[in-house]
């Protein structure tokens, strides 16, 4: 396909996980994709996985700052930014008692700031065409109280609203934004929260009325439906893939 036409997309977190999954998806449909993370090792194995549509950019984006600066070298690099899927995540899995400000403060960093800041960089350039994508990946811990994870939560419940919130006023300039809500999902970081555990496992399996974790790849679907122009008139959702577990009893 003529790069010209080809689509771009940022994935941030792209070196793993679901992440990886997305770009993985994308990639198959002939989109470009620049994942972001900090370790160049695991970018650098995902984008030989990957093939040549993949390129590894490596930048921890938590340093705000910086931000303005990475979209723009992306741009001149690739001409455009067509999607951004902000996945990159962390997890905090603690009795709220025992979290400190500085945790706190780090995961929603990361799972918050980081979002508001890649989105409104990038929103900038994608206004310049009148066209653009954003999806925004939260969790199940916005959906309902989960215990243990009350900075993931607050960071995650705000990704929805912000979703809402940017989906308002980028729409009317040919952004959409909507947002991915992923159940449980068989990840590394899925298993280090659910290992140990058996109580917490076996709510997740009761209330999960399709029965079984879900795939990186089921994720990435829904991702990808909502980066393609079969979601032409979707905008402001949270969708969630879940196997049922948000409406679960
Ligand atoms: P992974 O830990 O596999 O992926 C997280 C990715 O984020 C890594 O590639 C990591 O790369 C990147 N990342 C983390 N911090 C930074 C940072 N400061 N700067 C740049 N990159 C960063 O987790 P998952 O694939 O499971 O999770 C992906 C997303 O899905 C997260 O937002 C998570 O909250 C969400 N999610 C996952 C669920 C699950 O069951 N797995 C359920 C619900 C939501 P590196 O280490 O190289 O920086």
């Amino acid at each position: 396909m003529n790069h010209q036409k080809m689509k771009t997309a940022v994935i941030t977190g792209g070196g793993s996980g679901i992440g990886l999954a997305i770009a993985e998806k994308f990639v198959k449909e002939q989109i470009r994709c620049i994942l972001i993370g900090r370790d160049k090792d695991k970018l650098q194995k995902a984008s030989d996985l990957l093939g040549p549509l993949a390129f590894g950019v490596s930048f921890d984006l938590t340093g705000l700052s910086g931000l303005p600066g990475l979209v723009s070298s992306i741009e001149k690099e690739y001409g455009k930014i067509d999607i951004l899927v902000n996945n990159a995540g962390i997890h905090l899995k603690k009795p709220l008692m025992e979290v400190s400000d500085e945790e706190f403060q780090k995961v929603v960093m990361t799972n918050q700031n980081a979002v508001f800041s890649m989105s409104r960089e990038v929103a900038k350039v994608m206004s310049t065409r009148k066209s653009g994508n954003i999806i925004n990946i939260s969790s199940m811990a916005s959906q309902y109280g989960l215990p243990y994870v009350i900075a993931y939560t607050a960071a995650k419940s705000a990704v929805e609203g912000m979703t809402r919130a940017m989906a308002v006023e980028l729409s009317p300039i040919g952004i959409r934004v909507n947002c991915v809500a992923p159940g449980f999902i068989q990840t590394e970081m899925s298993s280090g929260a659910l290992k140990n555990d058996p109580e917490r496992q076996r709510k997740v399996f009761s209330r999960t009325p399709m029965g079984r974790l879900g795939t990186p790849a089921e994720v990435a679907d829904a991702v990808y439906f909502l980066a393609s122009e079969s979601s032409s008139f979707i905008t402001g959702v949270i969708l969630p893939v879940d196997g049922g577990n948000s409406i679960g009893f």
